[in-house]
């Protein structure tokens, strides 16, 4: 028998992470693998950044720092939360963490009780539904519709509230949709969700930067609601800095309390360095991000113009976020020149990945079976001769 519990072998491994896996085993072969799979930013860390690190370093700041983060860091994610988003936190309310990845799961084992639901708004990030599984809590998918960008909208949730619901959670911009929640959007929301004072939500933001339509609005602006939102951000994505492990959350006192207790005896807190790193990336302010939004701006109007032209290809324009996430069902029931037969996105994702070199993830990591998620998060060239060859495999199918 297994020594394995009963949690971990539950779990799903990381979607994008297998896909990962199998491009690697394509390239080690010595093929041509184009990879659209990783949620990353293909530029270095801004220079700035870099440079905090090693003066960090050099100045022998290499001790435990304390669990929440240090306090120049903590107030400077504070003078960030004014600056950007109108919103007031002290440095006691700020938890930092390695990544948004464990800030989002202390949040979520800090407030799930066994049984407890979280409602998931769907299209998901592929993490959000094993964190709560994590807690011995229920996820319960809410899918918003293709023809509303797949946002969920505040009637969705008030009808999928029950007596069990201790939480919602999204993402905006949205990871894998590229969706953007706007204020009216939000306030719909948090209508909702006064009339529910046991619910709390979950906001990751760390897509926040990257924005192509302009306002970034926070379900913690509504005052009705703020003292039940944890807000989520990071440095992963608007600094380009995924493998420092840097991210927060904000939050009431307590919650904010808790979450600390929690990361306390599971990682301590993150790295001195990183978090040194940080604190340069927030006092230098946006402006490496915004070089970089330029970027995927129009990396983006370059894929879509591309895409527009392959049937059964439906891509409803991001507003944010570095991903295409089309809708391909018209290609199940296809078979490939192989003879194999097409039947599920997963089917879709190996086909293009033997055929078109270009690694993609499935939808159903994301709770959207009928989609595919592309990253655009690659240079013009790599992006151009990638769905070049997309287009041309998926013209292949009979
Ligand atoms: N939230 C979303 C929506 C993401 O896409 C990611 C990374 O892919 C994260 C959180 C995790 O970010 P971090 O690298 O800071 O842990």
């Amino acid at each position: 028998t297994s020594p394995l519990s009963d949690r971990v072998t539950v779990m799903q491994e990381s979607a994008t992470i297998a896909m990962a896996k199998k491009s690697r085993e394509l390239v080690a072969k010595g093929f041509d693998v184009i990879n659209l799979s990783f949620g990353e930013p293909d530029f270095q860390t801004p220079q700035y950044i870099k440079d905090a690190a090693k003066q960090a370093l050099d100045d022998g700041f290499t001790f435990y720092t304390p669990v929440a983060g240090i306090p120049e860091l903590r107030q400077a994610i504070c003078d960030k939360f004014r600056r950007d988003n109108q919103l007031d936190f002290q440095p006691n309310q700020i938890v930092v963490s390695t990544g948004a990845k464990q800030a989002l799961a202390n949040a979520v084992m800090s407030l799930v009780n066994p049984g407890e639901e979280v409602i998931v708004f769907s299209p998901y990030w592929v993490s959000y539904e094993e964190m709560v599984k994590l807690a011995d809590g229920v996820a319960v998918t809410l899918v918003g519709t293709l023809e509303n960008e797949y946002k969920v909208t505040a009637a969705q949730l008030e009808a999928a509230i029950t007596p069990r619901t201790k939480l919602i959670m999204y993402s905006s911009p949205c990871n894998p949709t590229g969706a953007v929640f706007s204020r009216a959007e939000l306030g719909a929301i948090a209508e909702v969700l006064a009339r529910h004072p046991q619910i709390y939500a979950l906001a990751d933001e760390i897509y926040e930067y990257i924005n192509f339509v302009g306002e970034h609005a926070s379900l913690a602006q509504f005052p009705e609601v703020a003292d039940r939102v944890i807000t989520v951000n990071g440095f992963s994505k608007g600094y380009a800095m995924t493998g420092w492990r840097l991210g927060y959350l904000a939050a009431r006192p307590d919650i904010a309390y808790a979450c600390e207790k929690m990361q306390s005896q599971i990682t301590s807190g993150t790295c001195s360095i990183a978090q040194r790193a940080g604190l340069a990336a927030l006092r230098g302010g946006r402006a490496s991000a915004d070089e970089m939004v330029a970027a995927y701006r129009r990396r983006r109007d370059l894929v879509l113009d591309i895409v527009k032209d392959i049937p059964g290809f439906i891509t409803p324009t991001p507003s944010g976020a570095f991903y295409i996430f089309p809708e391909v069902s018209a290609y199940f029931g296809r078979t490939a020149p192989d003879g194999s037969s097409i039947s599920t996105s997963m089917d879709l994702a190996m086909y293009l990945l033997n055929d078109a070199l270009v690694s993609a993830v499935s939808g159903e990591a994301f709770g959207a079976p009928e989609c595919m998620r592309f990253s655009t998060a690659a240079s013009d060239e790599k992006l151009t001769e990638a769905f070049r060859r997309v287009k041309a495999s998926l013209a292949k199918l009979a």
